[in-house]
């Protein structure tokens, strides 16, 4: 993708120290006071006062953040809020929908397997009465043998949970293989379900290893109107490339910027989701202080590439919906949000598996997709939602499951971000499956 040409870094730029890290130029000095809140209490295991949070998230004086800019979506014509209701962990709490609402967030993405149905239904109940103001999402996986009618009888469950008679988009769910994209059925389903009103438009979401090649697929054959891909700064090679004298530089998807400029020029819609790199968030916050908090540097970051129209991430907490809009119409990274990126890349580098990597694919000789078992491995360890990575794993078919009788470990190495695959792939097995 072609930075230059985007508002990639504002005028508060940041260069390279010698140790790599980026130096603050023009950003406001961190006062003592600050700094004790924010880096040295915590390291003492101290409770944070609440200002430094307040500041961050634009609550102080009384006043609440919210969304401050609407993206077009791609050609489709819908204008959403920019960063946008992620509901993959949302099994209740309708208030939670209802002040992303009041806060000015209209795009709400949900899926039927998002805790069993009750996402949808909590969307649903929610945002009953204020159908015409919202823009809503669904999805389901259509695999490569699924026909028609089971496609429509998941549309029509969602639409019922959801209690609207129409989404405006409706996804084909984490697409790990272009086999699945090659299932005629998709689009005679997808024509049908137009004819009937029940869809809008409809797209491609895809987190998984071969994500780029599923992207140039469903391009080339004029598939999708919207694509909700994976997407953040440690994909990015941009990110990368400022960090050459400390980092080695391994591009995790090299085709991804370029499918990405593609989409726009085509007038194909984009949505980022995983955002956060893991979201290991508590390890930042003594990091964090009144220039913003580590989500807002990543939103900042994704929000920069003019070739993402708008982001979502999942939101289960009013407070947290105060601090990720903090970030809401800024497309500009600051020098801060780069150290605060880079220090996340530093700590958590060699344990964070990158979404839509393929670098090691086909290392298993029985097939275990490696990608998969850790992204649902990610869901309970990171995340803290083992109930979601329990359900993610088995809808796979439990892919690690050969894992706990190898003993050749030829994946070992395979990782240039030097992850120890073997364990982890054994570790996930040993907390997802349901033997
Ligand atoms: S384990 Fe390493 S090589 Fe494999 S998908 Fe994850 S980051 Fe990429
Ligand atoms: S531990 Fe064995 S079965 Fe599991 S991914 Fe590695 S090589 Fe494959």
């Amino acid at each position: 993708m072609d930075k230059t040409s985007s508002s990639f870094v504002s005028s508060e730029a940041c260069t390279p120290s010698s140790a790599g890290n980026a130096e603050v130029q023009d950003s406001p000095r961190v006062d003592r006071r600050t700094l004790l809140k924010s880096g040295a209490a915590a390291t003492l295991g101290l409770s944070l006062g609440t200002s430094t949070w307040q500041r961050a998230h634009g609550k102080e004086g009384g006043s609440e953040t919210e969304v401050r800019s609407y993206r077009k979506l791609g050609r489709t014509g819908l204008e959403i809020s920019d960063i946008s209701f992620g509901s993959s962990r949302l099994a209740s709490g309708e208030d939670v929908v209802r002040f992303a609402l009041d806060r000015g967030i209209n795009y709400f993405d949900t899926a039927e397997s998002y805790k069993g149905g009750r996402s949808e239904e909590t969307v649903g109940k929610a945002l009953a009465g204020v159908r015409e103001k919202v823009i809503l999402a669904s999805k389901v996986k259509c695999e490569a043998d699924s026909t028609r009618a089971q496609l429509m009888q998941a549309l029509e469950g969602s639409l019922r949970r959801l209690r609207t008679d129409r989404v405006e988009i409706y996804f084909n769910h984490a697409v790990n293989d272009v086999e699945r994209l090659k299932n005629p059925e998709w689009g005679e389903f997808i024509e049908r379900a137009k004819e009937q009103g029940k869809i809008r438009f409809t797209g491609i979401s895809g987190h998984g290893g071969l994500l780029s090649d599923c992207i140039r697929y469903a391009l080339d054959q004029k598939l999708v109107d919207v694509m909700l891909l994976a997407y953040n700064f440690g994909q990015d090679p941009s990110f990368y490339e400022r960090l050459t004298r400390s980092f080695d530089f391994i591009a995790v998807q090299p085709e991804l910027a370029a499918l990405l400029a593609r989409a726009k020029r085509e007038g194909v819609g984009t949505i980022a989701m995983k955002t956060l790199m893991g979201a290991k968030l508590n390890d930042m916050r003594p990091f964090e202080s009144d220039q913003g908090t580590f989500a807002q540097a990543a939103f900042r970051w994704v929000l920069s590439n003019s070739n993402i129209d708008a982001l979502i991430v999942s939101m289960t907490e009013t407070d947290q919906i105060r601090e990720y809009l903090g970030a809401s119409g800024q497309p500009k990274v600051r020098s801060f949000d780069v150290a605060l990126l880079e220090r996340y890349i530093g700590r958590h580098s060699a344990s964070t598996c990158r979404q839509g990597c393929s670098a090691c694919y086909g290392a298993c000789p029985a097939g275990v997709s490696i990608a998969d078992a850790l992204r649902t491995r990610m869901y309970a360890v990171d995340y803290g939602d083992l109930e979601m990575g329990q359900r993610e794993y088995a809808s796979l078919g439990e892919p690690a499951s050969a894992c706990t009788g190898c003993s050749h470990s030829a994946c070992t190495g395979s990782c240039p971000f030097g992850l120890r695959v073997d364990s982890l792939v054994r570790d996930a097995h040993r907390r997802l499956s349901s033997a």
